[in-house]
């Protein structure tokens, strides 16, 4: 299929995209088109204006400064995997990457665009839940920082703003105590996963504190599983990983992938190999 007829238009700057988003009430931001054209494609989507903002300056690179590791909204999937201050300061999104898709869409796709899709069964959003990572936007307004827990609010749904950019994600960059853990379950290598989990812990002794353990493709956005998170701190042990399995408050439907039944048994098999990858680390 062919996409509805749009207009598009080249931003310069991030000031300029955001006065050219408000020009239409149904303007979307262009970013690698790995997923909006699809959807354009597919007529799941007709904006009437394309902003398209691969030329904006500024919004592009990986910096590890003041505890903080931050990557610009244009950094493609394949500057951040082939990247030695996210291998060393965010191991958990080095960890992540190889899953997304595959090096097509890696060379194309952008950070930015993958959060501010929001697509609940991808690797991003939930890593950015893990760490518990803040997202920087450019609006009317002016520049929010908005905290991942409170950016997630349904089915591609976020708290961005129909004129907001999306400019930068920061992360708490990882020390010698930082912990953390990634698996998911596929079909086949690069595909979304049926079930994923991101997490990160500090190490407290021969076991784990501020455990944070976000789920993927278990819901309308990507999920905390708090109970778990809970039940894991302390001395980490068979009886303590089973009973965090038991504690799983995960609510997953069904969907074209599996049954709500799978999901929840994959989530919990997930669930202790994650937590073999945090104590591995000590
Ligand atoms: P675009 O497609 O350009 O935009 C996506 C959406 O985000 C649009 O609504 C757009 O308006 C908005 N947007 C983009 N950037 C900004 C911004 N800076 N500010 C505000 N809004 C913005 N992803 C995974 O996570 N895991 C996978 O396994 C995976 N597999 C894939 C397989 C295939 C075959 C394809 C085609 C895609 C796959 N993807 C997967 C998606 C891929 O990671 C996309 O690149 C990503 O989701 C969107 O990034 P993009 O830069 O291409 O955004």
């Amino acid at each position: 299929m062919k996409p509805a007829p749009f207009a598009y238009a080249r931003a310069r700057s991030v000031d300029e995209a955001v006065a050219l988003l408000g020009e239409k009430p149904d303007a979307k931001v262009l970013a690698g088109g790995q997923s909006l054209i699809a959807t354009l494609n597919m007529r799941l989507s007709a904006p009437a204006l394309l902003v398209d903002i691969n030329g904006i300056g500024g919004c592009d690179g990986i910096a590890h400064k003041d505890g903080r590791v931050e990557i610009g909204a244009l950094t493609r999937h394949v500057e951040a995997e082939r990247s030695a201050v996210v291998a060393r300061f965010a191991p958990l999104l080095a960890k992540a990457m190889p899953h997304i898709g595959h090096p097509a869409i890696r060379n194309r796709g952008t950070i930015g665009g993958s959060i501010a899709f929001a697509d609940p069964a991808a690797e991003l959003p939930a890593c950015l839940l893990a760490l518990g990572g803040d997202i920087v936007t450019r609006g009317p307004t002016g520049e929010r920082t908005i905290k991942a827990d409170d950016f997630f609010k349904g089915l591609f749904e976020t708290a961005l703003g129909a004129q907001d950019v999306l400019t930068a994600i920061q992360l708490p960059a990882a020390d010698k105590d930082t912990r953390t853990g990634f698996a998911e379950l596929t079909r086949r290598h690069g595909d979304y996963a049926i079930v994923g989990l991101a997490a990160s812990a500090t190490a407290d002794g021969k076991g784990l504190k501020d455990v944070r353990l976000a789920y993927f493709g278990v819901g309308t956005t990507p999920v905390r599983a708090r109970n778990a998170e809970t039940t894991l701190a302390g001395e980490v042990n068979d009886k303590r990983i089973d009973a965090a399995v038991a504690a799983l408050d995960l609510d997953p439907p069904d969907d074209v992938q599996a049954t709500a039944a799978t999901k929840k048994h994959l989530a919990g098999a997930l669930l202790r190999r994650v937590v073999r990858q945090l104590m591995e680390q000590q």
